[in-house]
């Protein structure tokens, strides 16, 4: 109610200043209604989770004198659980990307470094779908950054590589200095993304229908989270597809020159 007020009695100043009031509102009163909605679609994604948990404990309860049915109903539970986990984390990291805080951890950031734990992040689901992960391009590219941030950017859009390719497929890493940016692009040859669809796959919680009936357990968040990270390095995200085809999502950030010597990084850290 308040900044409406403001307008009201913004008749004495220039045109400009007016004009700058107003953004300013406009611009608070979207990142409140953002705030509204992340919060009312967070409750609906996690009452599904929680009341599966909920069921599948009822059903252990009742199924007590049954070791086997115990069993299966344990299994199950232990998979919920660790679904409800992943999906507050990432609930968690959106909305501290989202929120206006300034990312603490800025320093040089080596890509190779980057890529490497998100490839080393991803290993077990790319083995487990049996698809093999190529490496390639420039090395000793610097950006400055959050290290962790963009290993979690970069890692997600692997996850999403390895997940809507055909069992057996090829995912390509690749690097390179364009100027003074630095892309990292993540192809795959799988399902593709309709053109319909590929703005509105980086909004929080959306899934392309297709992939929602191929495969469960995603939580629709990790684009989000991509656009959000990139965005907080004041870089952008790129995405080319073609249903059948396949997808090439490339992060683009502005290239630093490393302060430190060359060499500097090269204590790999574990
Ligand atoms: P999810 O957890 O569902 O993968 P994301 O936010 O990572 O959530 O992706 C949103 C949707 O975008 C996915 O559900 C899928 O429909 C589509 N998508 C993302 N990456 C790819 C890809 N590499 N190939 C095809 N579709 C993709």
């Amino acid at each position: 109610a308040e900044p409406r007020s403001v307008v009201a009695r913004a008749t004495p100043i220039t045109p400009r200043l007016t004009l700058l009031v107003l953004r300013d509102i406009t611009e608070r009163e979207r990142l409140e209604e953002m705030r509204r909605d992340f919060v009312a679609n967070t409750s609906h994604e996690l009452k599904t989770p929680v009341g599966a948990v909920t069921l599948l404990a009822e059903a252990i309860e009742s199924a007590s004198d049954d070791p086997e049915q115990v069993r299966y109903f344990a299994g199950r539970l232990t998979a919920e659980a660790t679904r409800l986990g992943q999906l507050t984390s990432r609930i968690m990291n959106l909305s501290r990307l989202q929120s206006a805080e300034d990312l603490t951890e800025l320093r040089d950031v080596s890509i190779d470094e980057v890529v490497t734990a998100a490839l080393e992040s991803q290993a077990v689901a790319a083995d487990s779908a049996g698809i093999t992960v190529v490496r390639g391009g420039d090395r000793g590219l610097y950006v400055r950054g959050d290290v962790q941030i963009l290993i979690e950017a970069v890692g997600n859009l692997i996850a999403n590589a390895i997940a809507y390719s055909p069992a057996g497929g090829q995912v390509g890493v690749g690097v390179k200095r364009a100027d003074d940016h630095v892309e990292i692009a993540v192809t795959d040859r799988g399902i593709g993304i309709p053109e319909a669809e590929q703005e509105r796959v980086f909004e929080r919680f959306y899934r392309a229908d297709q992939a929602r009936s191929r495969r469960t357990g995603g939580t629709g968040l990790g684009l989000s989270i991509v656009k959000h990270a990139v965005q907080r390095h004041g870089g952008e995200v790129l995405l080319w597809s073609r249903p059948g085809r396949g997808s090439t999502f490339t992060i683009r950030l502005s290239a630093v020159e490393p302060a430190g010597a060359v060499t500097a990084h090269k204590k790999s850290k574990k």
